[in-house]
């Protein structure tokens, strides 16, 4: 095998982690407006709120659950008014 096709191989093998905390519907961004893979903020599920986690948007557990558009939209709503 040459080592382009190696290369190509294992490029096959990378796939954007997509289902992490920015897109996660109980994670609670310090800054909604501006918020990205770096933004850190809570984790608001009821099985791990009591152990009050400091979550980057990058980060992801198996209890993900994707946030609807709309709950983006009403999030960044409300901090524009504060
Ligand atoms: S830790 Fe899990 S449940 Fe909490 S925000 Fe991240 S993916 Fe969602």
């Amino acid at each position: 095998m040459s080592q382009e096709d190696e290369l190509y191989k294992n490029l096959k093998r990378i796939s954007w982690q997509y289902e992490n905390c920015l897109s996660c519907v109980y994670f609670k961004p310090n800054d909604p407006i501006n918020a990205d893979v770096f933004e850190r903020g809570m984790c608001l599920h009821s099985k791990l709120k009591e152990f009050n986690l400091i979550v980057s948007g990058r980060d992801w557990c198996n209890l993900f659950k994707e946030i609807p558009q709309k709950t983006i939209d009403a999030l960044q709503k409300q901090a524009m008014k504060e």
